[in-house]
């Protein structure tokens, strides 16, 4: 059908248009001219008029990517040519309305999300389109800067059309591993269950995410609507994976706040918390965070897409750069959200008006917080250096 021919996206809206305080910024921005939601202004000259110093490029910043999901990893040209291959109708916002305009503040507003969530999956046929998907997100990182990557999967999802989760986990890891070769970047893979379902699938998930521990998996994580499930019914889970020695990377704090990411933290024994971003909004709790040295995955696009926040100029980041939390940035969902690795530094960088040091030390944290071996992490700080030098 001629609706699925790739064409510009007319950008209907973005985050940074809902935007009141930046505005005055990107006024006179013609629709099709560069979104600030590219990693393209993430470039020298970008920032705001009034700048005159030399701005290094974002996109040469080596970064660790921690915060990426599998089907939202996919580019947006991909899906609507797998769409069009397979005779797949999809909804108007995946198509000429893209990036869609979603909103999480009630469960019906998620429930959307998770429907164009699902509905992009299912355009996932065969093992050559997701060996396709995971060698586009590995170009799309390595272009904006990335050197490492902790993929997020959960293999129930895919299980019915690839064998079961066992087989599907090892095309992932073999997908992963081909990737890896062919770009350079450091690729590893954290197990996700979904809080939606039964928490025995949830063990049955940490089971098999323990099996592969040391060969390509690093992390055990839990996501999908943070509103629903009993965090306690997944305990069991998350027991299973940390005897395993995998890193335990719940989400919390993005939809809930302060109560939720204690429960993260004292049931699961979280590790890293999927966003956790809401922790600013108690201090105590933020201490807590520093001192133990928990790490959080903080997406600001996607925090506004959703309705997290109502700009970029409300993420705080700052607060919690301030508390000294360890922050490493990620994108989250770009097939949803329009905006991949890069532009999460170029947005906030924007936003909060960050220096050049402060980007440095959050791709420095991007690392710490990771599963890279120490010697990817040694040369990413040495280039890390040397860009601010
Ligand atoms: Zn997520």
């Amino acid at each position: 059908m001629p609706k699925h021919v790739a064409k510009p996206p007319i950008r209907k809206h973005t985050g940074r248009s809902r935007s009141q305080s930046n505005r005055g910024r990107t006024a006179g921005r013609a629709s099709g001219e560069a979104s600030p939601y590219d990693a393209g202004m993430a470039g020298a000259g970008a920032g705001p008029a009034e700048r005159t110093e030399p701005r290094r490029e974002v996109s040469r910043l080596p970064k660790a990517h921690l915060h990426l999901h599998f089907t939202g990893s996919m580019r947006h040209g991909t899906l609507l040519e797998l769409a069009e291959r397979d005779g797949i109708a999809l909804p108007d916002s995946l198509v000429e309305d893209w990036p869609p305009r979603l909103s999480a503040a009630d469960e019906k507003g998620w429930f959307r999300f998770q429907r164009l969530y699902d509905v992009a999956r299912s355009v996932l046929r065969t093992p050559d389109d997701v060996r396709r998907l995971v060698l586009e997100a590995a170009e799309d990182d390595v272009r904006d800067g990335g050197r490492w990557l902790e993929i997020q999967v959960d293999p129930s999802g895919y299980a019915a059309r690839f064998d079961g989760i066992t087989a599907f986990t090892d095309l992932v890891l073999d997908c992963v591993r081909d990737a890896s070769e062919r770009t350079g970047l450091g690729i590893a893979v954290v197990v996700a269950a979904n809080r939606t379902r039964h928490p025995l699938d949830a063990r049955t998930l940490a089971r098999l995410a323990s099996q592969y521990a040391g060969r390509g998996v690093v992390g055990f994580g839990l996501s999908n609507d943070e509103r629903r499930g009993s965090t306690e019914d997944f305990v069991g889970a998350f027991r299973i994976a940390d005897r395993a020695g995998l890193l335990l990377a719940p989400h919390g704090g993005e939809l809930r706040g302060p109560d939720h990411v204690r429960q993260c933290l004292d049931r699961l024994g979280a590790h890293r918390l999927g966003h956790g971003v809401r922790s600013a909004e108690d201090p105590a709790l933020l201490d807590r965070i520093v001192e133990a040295g928990v790490a959080l995955e903080v997406c600001p696009v996607s925090n506004v897409s959703l309705g997290v926040y109502s700009d970029l100029t409300s993420v705080p980041l700052p607060q919690l750069l301030a508390a000294g939390a360890t922050v490493a940035l990620g994108a989250d969902d770009p097939l949803l959200f329009g905006s991949r690795l890069a532009g999460q530094y170029a947005t906030m960088r924007a936003a909060h008006d960050l220096d050049d040091a402060t980007l440095a030390r959050l791709a420095e944290m991007s690392f710490e917080a990771s599963r890279a071996p120490s010697d990817v992490v040694a040369a990413a700080k040495r280039d890390i250096a040397a860009w601010l030098a």
